[in-house]
Parts: C-alpha cells; structure tokens; sequence
C-alpha cells in the first residue's frame, strides 16, 4: 500500500473511520445479526419493514423495492441481508460502482430467480446508462434492449422474473428522481443511541467469547461515534489490549487505557477529527473554508470529508456548514483546546 503522506497513512489506519476495512468483512460474517428481532434499535425502519414484509407474504407477493439511506456502518448491508433471509429468498449482493456497463445490469437481472433480493451498495455512484435498464426492470419487470445499429436498431422487450430491488446510499440526495421514486419502501437509518450500541457491543462479544463487564461496553459505546461498525471494530482492538495487558476480560479500566493508547477520545475523536479542525482554526481563523479547500489542506478527498468525517462533526457541534464554508464552533476551540483570543 503506498501512502502520499502521513496523513493518508492516518486516515488508511484510522480505527473510527466508518468505511469498510478488510478485517470488517471476516469479522461481519458472524457478527451479523440474521432476523429482524436480533437487529438492534432502527426502531421505526424495523416497524414499518415488519409490516411490509408481512404484507407481502401474506399475498404471496415479493416485497416492493426498498431504498436504505444513512451514513457508512450503520447496518445498511445487515438489514438487506435480514429482508432476504425474512423473506427465504436468495441475495445477491452488487454496488453502484461495480456496474460498469448496462451489459453487466442486464446479466445480473437475466440471472435472478423468482423472488430474488438484489442488492446494490452505492446506488447512487451508477452511471446514467445503467440506470436507464433499472427504470423498467423495477417498475415492469422489464429488460428493453436495442437490438442492430443505425436506422435498423429496433428495442425488444425482455420479460423478468419478479424481484425486488434494495438500493442502499449514504447519499440519498445524490440519487435521481426517477429512480428514488421507483422504490416503494423509503428507509433512513439513524446514528445509534448509547445504550443501543452497549446492547451491540455485548452482543458480539458474547459472540466472540470475549469477557466484558457493563461498564466496559459502555466506554466503547460511548466512543463509537453512533456506529455499529466503529463499536465492533473497537471491541476487537481492546480484547488484544485485555489479552496482552491483563487477564482478557474488558472492564472499565481496560477499555479506558485501551482507547487512550489508540488516541480515541471521550467522544469517540480521534486525530484526523483533530487534524481537520486544527486546518480551520490554524490555517483559516476558524473558517469559513470551502469543502475544496478543506479538502486539499487535509490531503483527503472531497467525497470522504463530506460523508465520512463531517457528519459527525456536524453532529456534534463542533463545525457549521454555511453557504460560505465551513466555520469551526466555539466548542471545537474548547474541546480541542485551541484559544479563541
Ligand atoms: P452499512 O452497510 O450501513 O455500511 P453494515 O450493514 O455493513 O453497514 O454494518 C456494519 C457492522 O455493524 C456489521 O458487522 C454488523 O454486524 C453491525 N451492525 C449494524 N447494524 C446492527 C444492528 N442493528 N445490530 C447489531 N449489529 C449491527
């Protein structure tokens, strides 16, 4: 792997960061939560689907296509696998990016059995192109394909066997209309309360016989920024800090001592979140800066500043967002202990 700069190696590094690393996927295939009853908190999503899903076993129908919107690691992937399993249907799991050509829709659709779920990550990153197969393939069950060239090109129309589509986005603005508004079913996935990510950290400790107390699982909760992933992710690090440092169990002081070695603060902050505000506060007077800017000041890309590390800073007062850029709070000079003279 090569590194531009040290930033970058913080970033490839960083614990907190809510995007997929190689270790998640070994680690999410047990920690996945297969039915709907062992899913924790979504509290509305998880009503309305169980309605829905109901609804169409009941007419024997397949379930109307569903759009998952949120943040990366909340549980976007997890809930789509649950809806297949639910609905004792196949799954099969693709993303916006990975579709390159409308060739590659049209082969993947052909290939769905009745009642298939197919899934698309990143929904929002497919290109024009393919979207245009997916308009009829969701609403008629239909594949149009344009058969010869020139003035002899004619389209023939594709029967498709009945499926239903789950489009997942951290950018459900991004997305266009006509395909938002070929999904039945709307979900927002919300940031996680405290006490729901203490019941997920011991949840997968339990399933990775890893010793905890309460209190332990709190301290974790309470720094994984809202996050499933970031909770589990967590969880690992401080087990090896348990194992090598005392007797493996997780306790308060464990986890305490664990996350200050990993530089994790109170709110779950680590040094990239540090870096950023620093830049606003440093080099800019504490903003408005621009997203470009910012952007090239941290060395991060735009996209990643905007759906990985924003929304929690955002969310937690330390950065507004106005129509000039972005200005850092009065509690990020505090927290970060920057003077405001
Ligand atoms: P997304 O697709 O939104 O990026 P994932 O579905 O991959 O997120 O979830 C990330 C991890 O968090 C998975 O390993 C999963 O085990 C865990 N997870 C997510 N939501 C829940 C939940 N509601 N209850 C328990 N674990 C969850």
């Amino acid at each position: 792997m090569e590194f531009n700069n040290d930033l970058d190696f913080e970033l490839e590094d960083r614990l907190v960061s809510t995007l997929k690393r190689e270790e998640d996927h070994e680690m999410d295939q047990g920690l996945r939560p297969k039915f709907l009853k062992d899913y924790i908190g979504q509290t509305k999503a998880k009503e309305k689907l169980e309605i829905f899903l109901k609804a169409s076993q009941l007419r024997g129908e397949c379930l109307d296509h569903v759009l998952l919107y949120g943040p990366p690691g909340l549980g976007k992937t997890t809930l789509a696998s649950i809806i297949a399993t639910e609905m004792t249907a196949n799954i099969r799991i693709t993303s916006g990016p990975a579709i390159e050509r409308p060739g590659d829709l049209a082969a993947i659709l052909t290939n769905l059995k009745a009642g298939d779920v197919l899934f698309i990550d990143e929904i929002h990153r497919l290109n024009r192109a393919v979207e245009e197969i997916l308009y009829p393939a969701m609403e008629d069950y239909a594949l149009d394909i344009i058969v010869g060239k020139g003035p002899s090109a004619r389209s023939i129309r594709l029967d498709l066997t009945k499926f239903t589509l789950i489009g997942a986005t951290t950018r459900a603005g991004l997305l266009t209309s006509p395909l938002r508004d070929r999904f039945g079913i709307i979900n927002k996935l919300e940031h996680y309360s405290m006490e729901e990510l203490k019941l997920i950290v011991i949840r997968s400790a339990g399933i990775l016989n890893i010793p905890i107390e309460e209190e332990g699982a709190e301290e974790i909760a309470l720094r994984s920024r809202g996050t499933p992933r970031i909770a589990n992710r967590l969880l690992k690090r401080i087990r090896d800090y348990a194992e090598v440092k005392g007797d493996g169990k997780i306790t308060l002081s464990t986890a305490h001592k664990a996350l200050e070695l990993l530089e994790i603060d109170k709110l779950g902050l680590d040094k990239v979140d540090q870096k950023i505000i620093e830049v606003i506060i440093q080099n800019f007077g504490g903003g408005p800066v621009g997203i470009d800017t910012l952007a090239a000041s941290t060395g991060e890309e735009k996209n990643t500043i905007e759906d990985v590390y924003e929304p929690f800073l955002l969310q937690k007062g330390f950065l507004s967002r106005t129509p000039r850029g972005r200005i850092a709070s009065v509690k990020a000079y505090d927290h970060f202990g920057f003077s405001r003279s």
